[in-house]
């Protein structure tokens, strides 16, 4: 029984990549979503945890460097027995687990207790640091080969197993790793083994992230230089020629939003598409689910109105959410498009027409381009309702702007909650400790947004008005503005390209 299991459970040792998310493999996100149990290290991005399953249980065996971790032996012994217990391990290690990484050492013992192993390779911080501070680690005419070099040996080793004589003899880039506390001693050996004082290096901290910083300068000044600067582990340092090219090739650390901290507070479905938007800029988002959505628990209105949907002229849908509350019970009634048959359907903007063409299968029929109730009402308005029986799908929060818009308009409309929307419980803390964390920018994209940060924050906006504070949209910085929020950034448009668009325009 207890060999049948032993051959059950198996170890990945997965390489998360430098630290940005985005560069974990693809085998290596497999691994790590199908994992039972993830043990990871201080280097691995804390948002790649988020990808483990729900059920998957997270130990941590780095912690900070020197202090309360896990010893190496009982690392290896902890891989063995939870294998053993017949689990899928996923071992989540900093760059690529074989460089410095030790993942050798937890191989051969994982190997030795006749446990199934694997090793995903990552993307390992000494090209990948270099290549997010505009470094080529090598170079056509420049560099024709690179090392990488371990700055801080094994303190029980007698005898260096460095040397310096060859190490100052090499002609390519030289990367070492793990020698920020050592880069005086490591700067000065090389020359005195005969390196030109002026060789031009440069020392990456924390690559690849938001946190990436860089400071370049000549092999007899850059640890001097590097402390001066405040510069921390984890750092890469880079020897060679290439490191020049970085006044030209600079392209992560010069984006418009880099190193700023922004808070997005939308539902967990929505804030992703910000986000990305956000981060392309070069920003770190804050995400803070300060809403998240849920079905209805009495959904009898909203069955009512999706059985007579063929009486309607128009179902007019204000957000996905709405889209989707109503596509769900049309399926769990056996329904689909064809219950729309003779009834035209409008979407406010075009993310919320896209979801009725993805979850209804149809195309809206008017799709005004600005966000809001108003736009809403004059496009159907310009349709010619009066007199006509419209749907409208809304949330259980919100501004009831498009009913009343279009009862004036001469329509008759029934509008149903088509969702509910919920402030999950732990939301007060999370907001708390995301101005603790330093927030640079806040971010609103809808009044109810605002409402509901601002009550997390129990009415006091002092943190919020410390941050640049930017709406999407008059109407959203008018909210703000009656909640008591010194608002800096309006976008003229309800877009999310528009509200990243007049952040960056602000902040330049
Ligand atoms: N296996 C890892 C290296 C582990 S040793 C890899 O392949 O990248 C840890 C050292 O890696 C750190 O001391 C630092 O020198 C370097 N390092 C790891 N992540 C880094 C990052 N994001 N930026 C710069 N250096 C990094």
């Amino acid at each position: 029984m207890a060999d049948r299991k032993n051959s059950r459970g198996k170890v990945s040792l997965v390489g998360a990549g430098p630290g940005d998310p985005g560069l974990i493999t693809a085998k290596g996100l497999e691994r790590l979503r199908d994992a039972d149990v993830v043990i990871y290290d201080r280097l691995a991005s804390p948002r790649l945890l988020e990808e483990a399953g729900p059920d998957a249980e997270l130990i941590d065996v780095g912690k900070i460097p020197g202090r309360t971790r896990l010893r190496q032996p009982e690392i290896n012994q902890l891989l063995v027995e939870k294998a053993s217990e017949g689990k899928t391990i996923c071992r989540l290690k900093g760059g690529d687990p074989f460089v410095f990484g030790r993942g050798g050492e937890e191989a051969l013992a994982l190997a030795q207790a006749g446990i199934r192993w694997e090793v995903v390779p990552g993307v390992t911080s000494s090209i990948a640091a270099a290549a997010y501070a505009g470094i080529p680690i090598t170079h056509r005419g420049m560099a024709t080969s690179f090392t990488v070099i371990t700055g801080s040996e094994d303190p029980e080793k007698e005898e260096s197993q460095l040397s310096y004589k060859a190490i100052a003899g090499l002609t390519g880039t030289i990367v070492f790793l793990m020698g920020w506390s050592t880069l005086p001693e490591i700067t000065r050996q090389l020359v005195a083994a005969g390196m030109p004082s002026d060789i031009p290096c440069a020392l990456v901290q924390w690559g690849t992230t938001a946190s990436q910083r860089t400071v370049a300068g000549p092999l007899s000044d850059i640890a001097h230089m590097a402390e001066e600067a405040g510069l921390s582990n984890p750092a890469a340092f880079v020897v060679g020629e290439v490191t020049s090219l970085r006044d030209e090739l600079g392209w992560f650390d010069n984006r418009p939003l880099f190193g700023k901290k922004v808070l997005v507070t939308r539902t967990r479905s929505q804030a992703s598409r910000l986000r990305s938007l956000l981060e392309e800029s070069g920003a770190e988002c804050v995400e803070f689910p300060a809403i998240s959505i849920a079905p209805l628990e009495d959904s009898s209105q909203l069955d009512a109105a999706v059985a007579n949907l063929g009486r309607y002229d128009w179902v007019v849908f204000s957000s996905s959410n709405g889209v989707r509350g109503l596509a769900s019970r049309l399926e769990a009634r056996g329904g689909d498009a064809r219950s729309f048959a003779g009834v035209k359907v409008a979407a406010i903007g075009p993310a919320t027409g896209e979801t009725v063409k993805a979850e209804l299968g149809i195309s809206a029929d008017l799709v005004p381009d600005d966000y809001v109730s108003e736009a809403m009402v004059d496009a159907l308005s310009g349709e010619g309702i009066k007199g006509k029986k419209i749907l409208a799908i809304r949330s259980d929060l919100g501004r009831d702007a498009l009913e009343s818009g279009l009862a004036v308009a001469g329509a008759q409309v029934d509008a149903i909650v088509g969702y509910e929307t919920k402030v999950p419980e732990d939301s007060a803390e999370k907001a708390a400790a995301a101005f603790d964390a330093g927030i640079d920018i806040t971010t609103f994209t809808s009044s109810s947004g605002v409402d509901n940060l601002v009550d997390l924050l129990g009415g006091d906006t002092s943190r919020i008005n410390d941050t640049v504070v930017a709406c999407m949209g008059p109407i959203t910085a008018e909210r703000a503005e009656e909640r008591g929020v010194r608002v800096d950034v309006i976008s003229p448009e309800r877009t999310m390209e528009a509200l990243v668009e007049s952040i960056v325009e602000h902040l330049s």
